[in-house]
């Protein structure tokens, strides 16, 4: 029967991960608001270096310790405990950069997704991004006592801010339209900076999460030890085409699963909650 304004469960997950997507990134830059910053570490992508950010991102502080030449014992700690335990929780729910890649997917366009081996050669790449914007700052930690030099290169500090799209949109935009408007008519850097933010951002209108799906170093990260996570969605039936049509309809992350698996654990889950919330009888939550 017909009910009028009613919201279907998986909506209401939906807006229930929004709102909480809203409260944090409220925190992570209520220093506009007179609170002072904080030494939290956060499990995902987060511009440190913004004017008013109160928390400290894992994976620039992962970078940062290397270039600083000192072991990212701390980073690594949060981001192994993180991923051994909830995964890419903090992907779905908290991220501010996810939040507005799942915004971007709600313009009307037709989504689409690519063929077998296109997927295979870009889920390369983002092992590539690891691997190079890490050793970028390896190297630069070998020669951190030059500071001359390192004040000359963008890249010396965090190599991977420089064009993260996270930081484009809420460090250097900010920074540049209050401090220094005049950057935009004189770097070309800051043209960079803005084209690889409008292609993250229209490519996740028609790829939805296209930079976490292909791109993002710390999701990367995060999702290799995604067999062996305590937080895994169990398949309770063996309905192995009926849940894959649903997951290729409702999936931002594409996930697929393999004939008679016992649990959903793909490195690129982010718990978002929509393949529960449309099939609850054959998939469930579960810790341990
Ligand atoms: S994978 Fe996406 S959601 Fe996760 S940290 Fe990277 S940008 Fe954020
Ligand atoms: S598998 Fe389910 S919980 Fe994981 S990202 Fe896809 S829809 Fe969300």
């Amino acid at each position: 029967m017909y009910k009028p304004f009613q919201i279907n469960k998986q909506r209401k997950i939906q807006y229930l991960r929004h709102l909480i997507q809203i409260i944090v990134i409220v925190f992570l830059y209520s220093k506009i608001f007179g609170i002072k910053s904080s030494s939290i570490i956060v499990p995902f992508l987060h511009p440190t270096q913004s004017l008013y950010s109160t928390a400290i991102g894992a994976y620039d502080l992962l970078e940062y310790s290397l270039t600083s030449g000192l072991l990212p014992i701390l980073a690594l700690g949060v981001i192994l405990t993180t991923s051994l335990t909830v995964g890419k929780l903090f992907c779905g729910w908290a991220c501010p950069l996810g939040f507005v890649q799942d915004l971007m997917a709600y313009i009307p366009i037709k989504k689409r997704s690519f063929g077998k081996d296109m997927e295979k050669n870009f889920k390369e790449l983002k092992y590539a991004v690891v691997v190079i914007f890490l050793f970028l700052a390896f190297l630069f930690g070998l020669s951190s006592q030059d500071y001359e030099k390192e004040y000359k290169n963008p890249f010396s500090d965090c190599p991977f801010n420089v064009i993260s799209p996270s930081s484009t949109l809420f460090a250097y935009i900010p920074w540049a339209l209050f401090w220094k408007p005049t950057v935009f008519f004189t770097s070309i850097l800051a043209w960079i900076k803005i084209a690889l933010l409008l292609a993250t951002l229209i490519s996740s209108t028609i790829y939805p999460r296209f930079f976490c799906r292909y791109v993002c170093p710390l999701g990367t990260i995060l999702g290799i030890p995604s067999d062996y996570k305590f937080l895994k969605i169990k398949i309770k039936s063996k309905r192995t085409e009926d849940i894959n049509s649903m997951l290729n309809r409702v999936c931002p992350m594409k996930v697929s699963i393999e004939r008679n698996s016992s649990y959903i654990n793909s490195s690129s889950c982010i718990h978002c909650g929509n393949c529960i919330a449309e099939m609850p009888n054959d998939l469930k939550q579960e810790f341990f």
